[in-house]
């Protein structure tokens, strides 16, 4: 087990970002966190008293899934908060900091469409600094409008590897906007365990504006149970939990979450299957005469320019592949992202390409 990271305390530049009434929250006591221990008869919760197998409610701050986290990653279970998958995480960040009405979020596109949404549901502005040559981060100006902003500027989002186009960004880039940026940095590693750079969570003991965002859904196999981490200073996570849902994780995600965690081979295994097929699928793409361009990618997906586009999404519909349009996030210019599937998907995707080619 690596040693814990200590955690930055962060509490001084939390309370500096924080949305003022926040200050006087008194958050929801729920009866699990109330009485903490082992009892034999729990009449505290009203509950259904017949076991079932789910009629308990779960541990509302999932120590045990945190304690597996902590030994995975070596940070402190105070500096990891756990969520409804990352897309909980990305709107909380929000509501913590972010004034309705007169704050602003900002990404550089094109990236995940979440960040998009949860701004406009939290009435925070957005503010689009685009990436620039080979996808990378425009660094100059992204920290440029922020000081422009001022003290509006509360969150900047950072994908890496980005969703859609798949690329690291450089971590020299992204140490530059987490040491210029004033508010909240988000390095959201939703697809990091498919990517050979390293993680960014040992950054977080000097930088306590940072907050690296992880998922099980994505090499972990748990989209389904919903479970995203966010690793950040005690200070940020304690309010994290102090204005989740009581039980924002339920008790069969949490029991999915520490077995696929208690089994890091086999994921390691299916990540490599992943990558190679990864390998293949690029190699084949760019033989395609429809495909002008198969961009690099560090995830389990491959993003590409189809003139053709719009024409291709539905003839694959068609023969039962769904693969996801991009074309709206370039432009108009005509973009396709191909998921890496099974050896078997991945030859059935190839072969009506070729025929579409
Ligand atoms: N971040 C990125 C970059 C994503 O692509 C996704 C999901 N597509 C998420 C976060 C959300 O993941 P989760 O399933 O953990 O909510």
């Amino acid at each position: 087990m690596p040693e814990a990271i200590p955690a930055a305390t962060g509490e001084d530049l939390i309370l500096s970002l924080l949305r003022p009434h926040l200050l006087s929250l008194k958050p929801y006591s729920s009866a699990r966190s109330e009485f903490d221990g082992r009892a034999e008869v729990y009449l505290d919760a009203n509950e259904n008293p017949f076991e079932g197998g789910y009629n308990r409610y779960p541990d509302p701050l999932q120590r045990d899934l945190k304690t597996a986290l902590s030994g995975i990653h070596g940070v402190d279970v105070e500096s990891i908060f756990v969520g409804n998958g990352s897309d909980e995480a990305i709107d909380l960040l929000m509501r913590l900091i972010g004034r309705p009405g007169r704050d602003c979020i900002l990404q550089m596109p094109p990236t995940y469409g979440m960040y998009k949404v949860s701004a406009a549901i939290n009435n925070l502005a957005l503010v689009d600094v685009p990436l620039g040559a080979d996808f990378q981060p425009d660094v100059r100006q992204v920290l440029a409008k922020a000081s422009e902003l001022g003290e509006q500027a509360k969150l900047l989002f950072v994908c890496t590897p980005n969703n859609p186009t798949g690329n690291d960004f450089k971590r020299d880039h992204v140490l530059s906007l987490i040491e210029g940026f004033d508010g909240l940095v988000v390095v959201d590693q939703a697809y990091s365990d498919f990517s050979s750079a390293p993680s960014y969570v040992d950054l977080l003991s000097d930088h306590p504006n940072l907050v690296v965002l992880q998922t099980l859904s994505k090499a972990y196999g748990l989209a389904s149970a919903r479970l995203g981490v966010a690793f950040a200073s005690t200070a940020i996570v304690r309010w994290l939990n102090a204005i989740k849902p009581p039980y924002n994780v339920s008790g069969p995600s949490q029991a999915a979450g520490l077995e696929v965690l208690r089994d890091e081979a086999r994921t390691r295994l299916q990540i490599k299957d992943i990558l190679t097929e990864r390998t293949r699928l690029e190699a084949e793409l760019n033989s395609f005469e429809g495909i002008e361009q198969v961009y690099p990618s560090d995830s389990n997906f491959v993003l590409c320019r189809v003139p053709r586009a719009d024409t291709w999404y539905a003839a694959l519909v068609g023969q039962g592949i769904v693969v996801r349009n991009q074309t709206s996030k370039f432009e108009g210019v005509g973009h396709l992202r191909f998921t890496v599937g099974t050896a078997e998907e991945n030859v059935r995707l190839l072969e009506a390409l070729r025929a579409l080619s």
